[in-house]
């Protein structure tokens, strides 16, 4: 272990801005280099990224490699994992922080093979044994019922962490760190994919993950045409429209709206979770809300042990009544 020292995270970048998940994981990253007593640092892969090594510095990182190849312009498994092995043979890092992003998802598991160690992916918590020193990883296991500490023993400690799961420090501009530039030296035949064609996800409104009101509907809504009353409320409240997993797999609702341990994670001020029971599996994603407020015709159900405040009823009823409200509310 003793070759191995400090924490790096792997910083994604998007459109010339660094990722929301690189901050949060820059923040998290920072209190287990404190607690370690060792150094932060960064790596931003691929192209016109060099320019974002500042504000890496500025959200807690100490010292950041950068990967600055036209060939890095697109993530690409084996252009990235050749990149981050020899990033990581350089670097010696004790623990590497991933995103549970597409790409923290794909690549953490295939460095850790080409490495001999081991990843955990899809971790909620992250924190270092005051005895061993080692880096315990928090997630979700039995379909998210319950919750495993696991700690590997093999050098570098690999995980992914969820989104929201860490907190950002606030950037300070001030920050002085050090830059180190690595030559990928790729051979483009060693890149077996290509990128042929991006399609943007088509966004109409707020993107649920920074919603500060989401509206969740759940199997009880029963419909594409339920679910667009949903939106006429989450529109009022400038939210965003969540599901539970039956109405995404019934496509009344898009896959990307599903919420919980296999959808998105959303900490909005104020979940409404309309006809919805509240199983273990959803909300994980979304019990980081401020507040939860439940309607369902079922007072046993178990959203009501979660939320602050309660509506026992058929949301057909409550749900146009509220609507209305707000709209006499809203134009006054
Ligand atoms: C490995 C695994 C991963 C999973 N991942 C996820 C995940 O990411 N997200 C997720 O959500 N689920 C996930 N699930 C599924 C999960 O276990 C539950 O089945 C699901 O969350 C239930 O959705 P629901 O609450 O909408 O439906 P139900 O549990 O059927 O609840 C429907 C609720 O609606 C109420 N209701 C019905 N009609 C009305 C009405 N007219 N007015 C008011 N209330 C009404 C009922 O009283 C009931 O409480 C996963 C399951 C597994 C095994």
């Amino acid at each position: 272990m003793a070759e191995y020292k400090g924490v790096m995270t792997f910083c994604e970048a998007a459109e010339g801005k660094l990722a929301a998940s690189a901050a949060e994981l820059l923040g998290g990253g920072r209190k287990l280099a404190s607690d370690l007593g060792q150094e932060l640092s960064a790596v931003l892969v691929g192209s016109g990224t060099g320019n974002l090594a500042q504000e890496a510095i500025a959200f807690g990182a100490d010292k950041v490699y950068v990967v600055d190849d036209p060939l890095l312009k697109d993530y690409q498994t084996d252009s990235y994992v050749l990149v981050m092995e020899k990033v990581v043979k350089q670097a010696m890092p004790q623990i590497i922080i991933m995103g549970q992003s597409a790409i923290g998802r794909d690549l953490a598991p295939r460095l850790a093979f080409r490495l001999n160690t081991a990843a955990s992916l899809g971790c909620l918590e992250l924190a270092i044994d005051p005895q061993s020193k080692l880096m315990l990883q928090t997630k979700p296991v039995y379909g998210g019922n319950a919750q495993a500490v696991f700690v590997g023993s093999a050098f570098p400690q690999i995980a992914t962490i969820r989104a929201k799961a860490m907190t950002p420090l606030e950037p300070d501009k001030s920050r002085k760190g050090e830059v180190v530039t690595i030559d990928a030296a790729l051979d483009p035949s060693a890149i077996r994919a290509k990128v042929v064609e991006k399609v943007p996800e088509k966004l109409e409104g707020i993107r649920l993950e920074d919603a500060k009101v989401v509206v969740g509907g759940g199997r009880g809504i029963g419909s594409v045409e339920g679910f667009k009353q949903l939106e006429e409320l989450a529109k009022l409240l400038r939210g965003a429209v969540g599901a539970t997993r039956p109405p995404c797999d019934n496509e009344w609702a898009p896959a990307g709206a599903q919420i919980g341990l296999t959808g998105k994670i959303v900490t909005p001020d104020l979940y409404i979770a309309v006809a919805l029971s509240g199983s273990s599996q959803h909300m994980s994603g979304c019990s980081g809300s401020k507040a939860i407020v439940a309607i369902n015709k079922d007072a046993e159900a178990n959203i009501f042990r979660e939320a602050r405040f309660g509506v026992v009823g058929d949301w057909k009823k409550v749900i146009p009544a509220l609507t209305s409200k707000l709209k006499e509310l809203l134009a006054g």
